[in-house]
């Protein structure tokens, strides 16, 4: 078996199992394959697995990913940070958009967006200075203003734990996010639970546990896992 194949196998059997302990269906967990830095090969390998959600962070990267993998059944999610000047480029040939992460770009994407987008708010909620994303406190106030435009869709919230947070520190900030999201479809009476994608290599487990329906995966399908 190939290492990636061992590694799907390993991972889907850890979103199985951490679904069932919070008594969750797998189905409601979509992974997503993020697939910057790999080669076209192996990013082959996981589509021809089955695998139809692809993620990068830098728009030329996605863009660049879009040539070599034309197929239509894709869905691409866009998790990097955008900048003004890049909406134009990128902002038709994504499906979610994971890094809407402040009010001075939502202009820009409703005007160059073609069509509604669903976006996700991301938040910073370690409060980490290097993070980007709106602070806990802001994230209703975001969702608020993001109504405002007709073509952005908030479907719901996303966050990244800190690097070296140990797994209790990351537990309760996914356990934030998720009490963001609750917040916000209380408040405004929303027939749909918001998503949330949270949870990447070192965490999906824990992120599931406090109710990820996209976990970002890049590392944990290709190589091997260290002891
Ligand atoms: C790279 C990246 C991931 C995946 O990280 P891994 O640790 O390789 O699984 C997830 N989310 C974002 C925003 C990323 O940039």
């Amino acid at each position: 078996m190939s290492i990636i194949k061992q590694n799907v196998s390993r991972i889907m059997n850890l979103v199985a199992s951490s679904c069932n302990q919070v008594h969750r269906l797998s189905t409601e967990v979509c992974p997503i394959v993020v697939t910057k830095n790999r080669s076209q090969d192996e990013v082959q390998e996981m589509y021809d697995l089955g695998f139809r959600h692809f993620a990068e962070n830098r728009v030329e990267k996605l863009l660049e990913r879009q040539e070599q993998f034309p197929q239509e059944d894709i869905i691409w999610h866009l998790i990097g940070p955008l900048q003004k000047r890049k909406v134009k480029q990128v902002i038709n040939h994504i499906d979610l958009f994971h890094a809407l992460d402040r009010l001075s770009i939502m202009s820009e994407i409703d005007k160059r967006l073609e069509q509604p987008l669903d976006c996700l708010l991301e938040i910073n909620v370690s409060g980490e200075e290097t993070k980007h994303g709106f602070s806990p406190e802001e994230a209703f106030s975001a969702y608020k203003e993001s109504k405002q435009y007709e073509k952005i869709h908030v479907a719901g919230l996303m966050t990244m734990a800190p690097f070296e947070a140990s797994d209790e520190e990351i537990r309760f900030f996914f356990s934030r996010l998720a009490q963001l999201a609750k917040k916000i479809e209380e408040k405004e009476k929303l027939s749909q639970p918001l998503q949330l994608s949270m949870g990447m290599s070192g965490d999906f487990p824990i992120a599931i546990q406090c109710g990820a329906t996209y976990i970002r995966i890049g590392t944990s399908w290709f190589e091997t896992e260290e002891e």
